[in-house]
């Protein structure tokens, strides 16, 4: 029997699909950037499953690519060359709620929204927040250390990640599903599968901080004149509130105009137009006045509005999350998921977006996002709607730019996004032979059949 009839025995006839109309669905990305092919999809419904069916493919030397919500932007889930698709979405249970942790054990195939809604009925929170977190599943979101809105004061996935469970690629199950703060006995060995984009093991679990709920939020929508009168205005907020800005993000004037332009039902909330603007957001416990120290961190903008109600603290976020979508609608464009540290984001954009604009005269600079983590989006949009194809040609090059630049300033050519496919071929330009070859060989040690998503985020090595 060769390998897809056994892993098919193996699986049941619930826990797989070789249905082209079932597959298809699960290889193409959400831009339709990247596509591929797969004989099969694997669907494990626990990791006992999980590891049955690893260890046929370790045996048989048969390549799979684990997927969770396919929401990924770095081409990471898709199976470039036939490999076996592992779908975690029967893996969806909620396991238990340690309210005095406060932790809960979840699969890795619960999207990020139900891992939220099982916090909340415990009357807890979880922090980490996407724009795709209705379909992004929790084992995707450890699996690419994914960021968000909440960095500023919860940290990346990483910093919320108590334990996993996470099946080998020989089959093995590695159980470090603990509850522990604290626990200093050597390798933290589930760093390793955190941001490992699935090249090391499939996780099956993950034992997750919870925090209070929030219980007052302020939002509001400033301009400032300059980045870096925004940063001061970050300043300020941190200073008067004493550290409760949850969330501080930066737009530029053509950010707005392009949502107002193209998204139904958003207005500009301020009466006179500015260069720029920040999207900020704090939140309280019980008995603060988060109104009056909001407010006052305000002080330092030019101009501001303070949402009144919930809904219209809904109305000045839709500004912000709409951005990529008013993107798409307006055209072409080139885009970057960079960070640099983050005093430095002013003169980033001073040096870098004139080198942009010399190889793209006319290009549109939307460079927008998480201003406290020092993330930008830092995009171009095509010089006029309809200038699509010369423009997107430029696309290599303006990524070599934009990549020397940001490396430059001591930043990271991915800030939340990952490498997969798209930036694999790049890291070797920015990181030293020495961090390369440590890279390979926890890869050679994980997976020495090279078994798990190969190709993706590791680079090989050239051989000139
Ligand atoms: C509209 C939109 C907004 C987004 N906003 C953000 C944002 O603000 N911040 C951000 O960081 N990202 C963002 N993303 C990117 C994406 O949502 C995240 O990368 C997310 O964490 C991916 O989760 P997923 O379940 O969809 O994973 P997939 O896309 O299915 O997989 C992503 C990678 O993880 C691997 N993988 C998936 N599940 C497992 C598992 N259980 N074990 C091992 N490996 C696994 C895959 O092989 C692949 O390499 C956004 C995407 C969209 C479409």
């Amino acid at each position: 029997m060769n390998a897809i009839e056994r892993l098919k025995q193996a699986a049941g006839p619930n826990g797989y699909s070789d249905d082209a109309n079932e597959i298809a669905p699960h290889l193409t990305e959400w831009r339709g950037k990247y596509t591929g092919h797969s004989p099969l999809l694997l669907k494990p419904a626990s990791a006992g499953e999980l590891s049955a069916l690893l260890a046929i493919c370790h045996e048989t030397g048969t390549a799979v690519v684990p997927q969770g919500g396919n929401t990924g932007l770095v081409g990471g889930q898709i199976p470039f060359h036939g490999e076996v698709l592992v779908s975690t979405k029967r893996l969806n249970k909620v396991r238990t709620v340690d309210p005095h942790a406060p932790a809960l054990v979840v699969e890795a195939g619960v999207t990020l929204a139900g891992v939220q809604q099982a916090a909340h009925e415990a009357g807890l929170f979880f922090p980490l927040s996407l724009a795709s977190e209705g379909s992004c599943t929790i084992g995707g979101n450890i699996s690419t250390n994914a960021g968000g809105t909440h960095v500023i004061r919860y940290g990346m996935t990483r910093a919320l990640v108590l334990g996993l469970e996470v099946v080998l690629a020989d089959g093995r199950i590695l159980d470090l599903l603990r509850l522990l703060p604290k626990d200093n006995t050597g390798y933290d060995l589930k760093q390793l599968f955190i941001g490992a984009e699935g090249t090391l093991g499939i996780v099956t679990a993950a034992a997750l901080k919870l925090f209070p709920q929030p219980k007052s939020r302020a939002v509001g929508f400033a301009a400032v004149a300059s980045p870096a009168a925004a940063l001061d205005l970050l300043g300020q907020m941190q200073a008067r509130t004493g550290g409760l800005v949850s969330a501080f993000e930066l737009l530029p004037r053509l950010a707005l105009e392009l949502v107002l332009a193209h998204i139904p039902g958003t207005r500009d909330p301020l009466s006179a137009p500015s260069p720029w603007y920040v999207l900020v957001e704090a939140t309280a416990g019980e008995g603060v006045d988060l109104t009056t120290l909001f407010e006052s961190g305000l002080m330092g903008a030019d101009d501001a509005v303070v949402a009144a109600s919930a809904a219209q603290g809904a109305a000045l976020w839709k500004l912000r999350e709409s951005i990529s979508e008013a993107q798409k609608l307006e055209g072409a464009s080139i885009k970057h998921d960079i960070a640099v540290p983050v005093a430095k984001v002013p003169e980033f954009l001073a040096v870098t977006v004139p080198q942009v604009l010399k190889l793209a005269p006319g290009a549109r600079p939307v460079s927008f996002g998480h201003l406290g983590d020092g993330n930008l989006h830092f995009n171009f949009q095509s010089p006029q709607p309809g200038d699509d194809k010369p423009f997107l040609a430029l696309w290599e090059e303006m990524q070599l730019i934009v990549h020397d630049a940001v490396h430059g300033f001591g930043g990271s050519i991915s800030a939340e996004h990952g490498i997969g496919i798209m930036k694999r071929d790049a890291l070797p330009r920015y990181k030293s032979h020495a961090e390369l070859d440590a890279m390979r060989a926890v890869k050679a040690a994980f997976d020495p059949k090279n078994i798990l998503n190969p190709g993706k985020l590791v680079p090989p090595v050239l051989r000139l």
